[in-house]
């Protein structure tokens, strides 16, 4: 056998600080690079529609860094139980790395073809490229799983600081070995939406081709961006949809083009350094929403049906409403609350949604229109390019009150209180709902308290240019609450 080793990219779509990449290196042989699109279901959830477009635009960006160093990123589509082996031996490489899945289907995944490989003698060694803590490092005082965010966040950090990012490696000892007859080109993976082409939508704003550079490149531009100009009053303006106050990395965390070591690092030097205004308070806010998104992994590891069951069980008997047509109104922002369709329709066109608004919408369609957080969960993980399949459904999981460490459900958001509160001068919700541009900041997030001269001046016609609330909030709050008390008298 040539002695050659092989590095498995799956979620970890970098070169800098990149584990499993560096073991590759310091092995001292070539080096083979694949990537295996899985749409067989059996493991990992397949990707939406958004998350295929980011994806395709990441591989083809990851190439060209290969490529520069010298090696060469060869593509396959398949369950990777049934195709890595053959593969392995297509290359004859005599160790196998990368970095390791939290998801139950993909830990069996990946142990079931460890076991395989190393039973035929090649070695396999897999890294944390993904977390801070991984989630069986962690467990609470009593030895059991931890439900609250606040101690499991204390625990994480507890004895531990984030390691140093590790270098991208300058050059690759590639192998000269051709990728069999099964590596497929890019096109061929077939990840690019056709009919429609969504992404690039000519009468959408932008279109996500507008929005986002997909890639490392990307995310480190990214990140840089958010030190110098949203960094500084983190804390306080991360709630302003109107204000570019996030860093707006979500979706390079999501497919690892940029490390949570790195994220880590690059906040922390930056206060210190000075580089940036932003206080202690901003970068603790800052480095808490991370650990919020350990807490979801955390959670992923131990409920991985975490997407379809509640996690508090008595949420099972809870009344939802089967509702298309309010649905269909959700998904397409005509609802007739402002500030959720805009969110909506921030979400159609760009494939990301601020955080305040995603509570928003969802509060609105699980409290409001009463539809099962599950179906508002399957329209994020469609059409979000930061769909993850751990952060996504704990936070709808907190927003119906179901989950671990959740919003109370009776707390219901008041949609046009909200949009007063973040976004109070209305420019995000004249941005997406151009329709009500001109109305003035008094009336926009509640148009149908504006007078008909007030309405006609603004050239808005309700139930024509916009549609009137497709559910009264008072009425919808309270059969909420109706709903929520005949769930807590009987279970
Ligand atoms: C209903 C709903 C669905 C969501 N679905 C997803 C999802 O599929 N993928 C996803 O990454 N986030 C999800 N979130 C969490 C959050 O909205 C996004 O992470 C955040 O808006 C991303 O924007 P940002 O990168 O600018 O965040 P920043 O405020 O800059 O935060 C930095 C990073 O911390 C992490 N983070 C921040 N808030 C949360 C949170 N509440 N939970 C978990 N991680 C967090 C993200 O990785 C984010 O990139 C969801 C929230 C809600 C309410």
């Amino acid at each position: 056998m040539t002695d050659s080793t092989l590095v498995w990219f799956r979620n970890d779509l970098r070169l800098i600080d990149n584990p499993a990449l560096i073991e590759a290196c310091d092995s001292g042989n070539p080096i083979h690079f694949i990537y295996i699109l899985d749409d067989s279901g059996k493991h990992s959830r397949p990707l939406g529609g958004a998350q295929r477009w980011w994806l395709h635009h990441s591989l083809a960006h990851l190439a060209e860094e290969i490529s520069k160093r010298g090696g060469r990123l060869d593509l396959y589509r398949g369950d990777p139980e049934a195709i890595l082996p053959h593969i392995v031996r297509d290359y004859g490489s005599n160790l196998i790395v990368w970095n390791r899945r939290y998801h139950a289907a993909d830990i069996a995944c990946d142990s079931a073809i460890k076991a395989k490989l190393e039973a035929e003698g090649h070695s396999v060694k897999s890294f944390n490229g993904t977390l801070i803590r991984e989630p069986w490092t962690l467990a609470s005082k009593t030895g059991g799983a931890f439900k609250v965010f606040t101690p499991f966040w204390r625990a994480a950090r507890e004895n531990h600081t984030a390691p140093a990012p590790l270098h991208a490696p300058k050059q690759f000892a590639a192998s000269s070995k051709q990728p069999s007859h099964s590596a497929l080109s890019l096109s061929d993976l077939a990840l690019l939406p056709t009919k429609p082409n969504w992404a690039g939508k000519p009468n959408w704003a932008k279109g996500m081709a507008g929005s986002w550079v997909p890639g490392e490149k990307g995310a480190l531009a990214t990140l840089d961006t958010f030190i110098d100009n949203g960094f500084a009053g983190y804390s306080e303006n991360r709630n302003r949809p109107d204000m570019p106050s996030t860093s707006r990395l979500s979706p390079y965390l999501r497919f690892g083009e940029i490390s949570i070591n790195y994220v880590w690092h690059a906040s922390e030097m930056a206060v210190q350094s000075g580089r940036t205004s932003a206080s202690s308070e901003d970068l603790r806010v800052f480095q808490s929403e991370l650990g919020w998104r350990e807490f979801s992994y955390y959670l992923l590891y131990h409920q991985p049906d975490i997407s379809k069951i509640n996690v508090q069980r008595r949420f099972d008997d809870f009344s939802w409403q089967n509702d298309p047509s309010s649905f269909q109104a959700w998904c397409r922002g005509q609802t007739g609350y402002p500030i959720v369709d805009a969110g909506m329709r921030e979400l159609w066109q760009t494939g990301f949604m601020h955080n305040r608004v995603r509570m928003i919408v969802a509060s609105f369609l699980i409290k409001h229109l009463r539809i099962d957080w599950r179906q508002g969960e399957t329209w994020f993980w469609d059409t979000l390019l930061d769909a993850d399949p751990a952060s996504n459904p704990a936070s709808w999981q907190w927003v119906a009150g179901s989950g671990a460490d959740a919003a109370p459900f009776f707390r219901i958001f008041n949609p046009m209180l909200q949009g007063e509160k973040f976004d109070p001068e209305a420019d995000y919700v004249r941005h997406y709902v151009p329709e009500l541009a001109r109305l003035s900041s008094k009336y926009i997030h509640a148009p149908w308290k504006a007078s008909p001269v007030e309405l006609a001046a603004a050239g808005i016609k309700l139930g024509s240019t916009y549609p009137r609330p497709i559910v009264d909030h008072d009425t919808a709050r309270n059969s909420a609450l109706a709903a929520f008390k005949a769930l807590t008298l009987y279970t």
